[in-house]
């Protein structure tokens, strides 16, 4: 639909800089692009478009979640353990769940629902080892209209039997998956190949799973050193390799197009590989502090020039909110300077975060020229945020600054403000019709 919104504009540029225009004019054509963002009233030029006057309203790019497991919704909050335990005692079982399709698509139809509702228009996902339930999940996100990168998950050892599928089969199965799914709609789906780590990965499958990445030019996603135990595992499990990251290196499964969670314990050589293989690095705070796994050196490896987005690894993490994650992210990067004294690593900004959760996550899935910021040309894929349900004493100096409006909505925000999700310029979810 050709439209004019009117209200606050908020979007990032880089880092630490933001577009801010209050009052701003989003413009968007009928194929659900953004045409233009104004401070002076466009309506004389684009006469027939319809005009939505959004006042104070907050307009700004949807959020990007750049790694979650679909399979776990129902789990979130619930572990008082670490990774290793919690993945057997809880992930697993419920996993194993999804060999029905029933549960499969009903599963599959609340995540991409709730995502929405959190305000996350773009989405990297886990599902399981089961190929139905992984096409069903395409199936759904395609019916939501979100942005997503989806990936059949491949264990062949070390799990339960009903989840230890056979190498060759699984590598068929996603390249069957490759073959349907990556590119669709314009490439707003995505096939990622997806082991889930190489504790439950053979050699023989990662390398493999490297050879499908460069034959389809797909996407990789998966775990890296996430936890003390995980690391020790891995050693006893590879012991002919220098180092966890040495394995997927070997693999031929390390490039721009992979994606790592956590990333927590990784030694100088390591980080080294990743950033000379391109590897992009998807942050977890929130799951990294609920299974008291550790703290990313997130400064640290953004001063190596990673590019790095954010991941609520739901249910890992205990919410699918940007919001929460954008708050941990900043929280965790406080504790870590509190833990290291040797050398000062600068906080993270709200700027900074707000980035990460938006265009910093677009990038890390090389989709920056699409989506991510509300940019002349990319997708009007958006969000109307009333932030002034925040402001309890009605105190309006504060929202003229816009690092005050990001610091609140970060802060106090949650979906309860996420008031309209646009993908394409077409109205998805309002939370007023619910
Ligand atoms: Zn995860």
């Amino acid at each position: 639909m050709n439209a004019i919104f009117k209200g606050t504009i908020l979007s990032p540029i880089s880092k630490n800089k933001l577009l801010f225009l209050k009052p701003g004019y989003l413009v968007i054509s009928n194929k659900g692009k953004i045409l233009e963002l104004t401070r002076s009233n466009p309506r004389n030029i684009y006469k027939n478009f319809q005009f939505y006057n959004l006042s104070e309203k907050l307009l700004c790019p949807g959020f990007i979640d750049i790694h979650n497991h679909l399979s776990q919704l129902p789990l979130i909050g619930l572990s008082d353990t670490n990774l290793l335990i919690w993945l057997n005692k809880l992930v697993f079982p419920h996993e194993e769940k999804f060999k029905s399709g029933e549960i499969a698509k009903q599963s599959a139809e609340m995540f991409f629902h709730h995502l929405l509702k959190n305000g996350t228009t773009t989405t990297s996902t886990f599902v399981t080892v089961h190929k139905q339930a992984t096409d069903l999940a395409f199936q759904s996100a395609k019916e939501s209209g979100i942005r997503a990168f989806i990936g059949k998950v491949m264990m062949d050892q070390q799990v339960p039997m009903n989840l230890c599928e056979d190498t060759q089969k699984q590598l068929l199965d996603s390249e069957g998956l490759i073959e349907k799914w990556d590119g669709y709609d314009e490439g707003r789906l995505r096939y990622v190949l997806t082991p889930r780590f190489a504790v439950s990965c053979s050699f023989s499958m990662l390398k493999g799973i490297g050879k499908l990445a460069r034959k389809y030019n797909v996407y990789v996603q998966s775990h890296l050193a996430e936890s003390r135990a995980e690391v020790k595992l891995i050693k006893e499990l590879y012991p002919d390799f220098g180092s966890y990251t040495d394995i997927y290196y070997k693999a031929g499964i390390l490039s721009q197009k992979t994606i790592m969670a956590h990333c927590i314990y990784l030694n100088e050589k390591e980080i080294e590989v990743l950033r000379k293989t391109g590897t992009k690095i998807s942050h977890c705070p929130t799951a990294n502090r609920f299974l008291a796994s550790g703290i990313m050196p997130y400064r640290k490896l953004e001063e190596k020039g990673f590019t790095i987005g954010l991941g609520t690894d739901v249910a890992g993490g205990y919410s699918l909110s940007m919001f929460n994650e954008m708050k941990e992210a900043i929280e965790t990067s406080k504790m870590i300077n509190f833990i290291n004294s040797k050398k000062h690593y600068k906080p993270m900004t709200v700027e900074e975060a707000f980035y990460l959760a938006t265009l910093g996550g677009a990038k890390a899935l090389s989709i920056e020229q699409e989506t991510g910021s509300l940019e002349k040309g990319k997708s009007a894929d958006f969000l109307i945020i009333n932030y002034k349900k925040l402001d309890d004493y009605k105190d309006n100096d504060i929202f003229s600054d816009p690092k005050n409006i990001l610091a609140k909505i970060i802060y106090c925000g949650n979906k309860n403000i996420v008031e309209k999700v646009y993908l394409r310029g077409k109205k998805i979810l309002d939370i007023n019709n619910l």
